[in-house]
């Protein structure tokens, strides 16, 4: 059995058609025909063409999934001395953007259904920093962990009541669905990746869903070093390169032409993982909670309800021993609030993204996943419990 790995880049063919195209027309620059059509492609994409009332909204392509976390603080004004309320449970991409900007992140604990930031704990963090330093969070960041839709009803209406715009990190969570409605779409902003490693890649990548084609063009304009309307160089703001190339605007293109054969294939492998691993007493495969949220399931994950497979106990051995079977496995995130980088910043916790931490696997889920591949991956899971 070949290396199996937890999602790796999967093309379409149509990439090179693309990217032949750029070079033919010597588009070979942060802008171009790639671009404009990669963003009307995800624009129709988040949507919602299926029936579900329509969301309009406008998109920029950028150059990574963190550059547009970060473009969105940007816009919504966070700067040195503000708070932002950010999930815990997650990648540093979520939260670095906060430091870029002077601000402080306040981490948020998850709710066990979803592994994301749990509503009850989020209003508690939003009254105790305004009672301790006087001032609302500036914006409040979400994530969609390994694609699971956040309580984002739930989210929106705390958030509204306090007027504390949302910026959704979709950047696992791409084609997810709430009631019908894409994921990244909800709050203010939302934030996408591309990275190789994700649903679809750009080779690196990602791009900032904007309310409005006003915001669309101020995001532009902080991602292309903000440059004043003058004959000559004129700054009057910070500015960015964040512009995605043409080049890799391309590549978008063409895996905007498999992105829903994606998702299904990765919702297949979970359900296939759930069959497989439903007599196992142990092992817990992570599922939608609710009909109404439709996971992409980027990563299945599982999780171990014994003692022995723990981070404390032999996890990291299991890792190892399917990794010598040519299989990998990785822990769930390790939260925020466990970082050394982020040992200062105020943390709301409940315990549960250190349980998921300590007791959790993501599994290979990509599109060179197959049955055999799955078949063998649970074998192995299996013999070693
Ligand atoms: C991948 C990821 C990002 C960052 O995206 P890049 O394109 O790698 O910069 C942000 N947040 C989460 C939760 C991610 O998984």
């Amino acid at each position: 059995m070949d290396r199996i790995y937890l999602c790796l880049a999967h093309m379409s063919g149509e990439e090179q058609k693309y990217i032949k195209e750029a070079f033919d027309t010597n588009w070979v620059v942060p802008l171009g025909p790639n671009v404009n059509a990669f963003e009307d492609d995800l624009a129709r994409f988040v949507g919602g063409d299926d029936g579900a009332e329509p969301c309009a909204k406008e998109i920029v392509a950028l150059s990574s999934g963190t550059a547009a976390v970060h473009l969105g603080l940007v816009m919504l004004g966070v700067e040195k001395g503000d708070e932002v309320i950010c999930q815990s449970f997650t990648f540093a991409a979520s939260a670095n953007p906060i430091v870029y900007q002077g601000a402080t992140p306040v981490f948020v604990d998850s709710e066990p259904d979803t592994y994301n930031i749990d509503p009850q704990l989020l209003e508690e963090a939003i009254k105790d920093r305004i009672a301790k330093t006087g001032k609302k969070p500036k914006a409040i960041i979400p994530v969609y962990l390994y694609g699971m839709p956040a309580r984002i009803d739930e989210i929106m209406e705390i958030a509204n009541r306090y007027e504390i715009p949302v910026l959704e990190d979709a950047a696992e969570g791409f084609g997810s669905k709430y009631r019908g409605q894409v994921c990244g779409t909800f709050g203010t902003y939302g934030a996408l990746s591309f990275n190789g490693n994700k649903m679809i890649t750009t080779s690196g990548g990602g791009a900032l869903i904007c309310p409005d084609a006003d915001s669309k063009k101020r995001v532009m304009f902080y991602a292309t070093q903000a440059r004043e309307a003058y004959p000559y160089y004129q700054h009057e703001k910070i500015g960015y390169n964040y512009r995605m190339s043409n080049i890799c605007a391309g590549i978008g293109r063409g895996q905007m032409t498999v992105a829903e054969e994606h998702i299904r294939h990765h919702q297949w492998a979970h359900d296939r993982y759930v069959e497989l691993l439903s007599g196992v007493e142990d092992v817990t495969v992570h599922t939608s909670p609710e009909s109404y949220m439709e996971s992409n399931y980027w990563l299945t994950t599982i999780r171990f309800n014994d003692s022995k497979h723990t981070m404390e106990g032999e996890l990291l051995e299991l890792v190892d021993k399917l990794s010598a079977a040519n299989i990998e496995t990785r822990p769930l995130w390790k939260p925020m609030h466990k970082q050394p980088v982020y040992k200062d910043a105020p943390a709301y916790v409940n315990g549960v993204s250190e349980q998921m931490f300590s007791q959790g696997l993501c599994l290979p889920s990509g599109p060179y996943v197959g049955e055999e591949e799955i078949e063998y991956i649970v074998k192995n899971i299996i013999k070693s419990l």
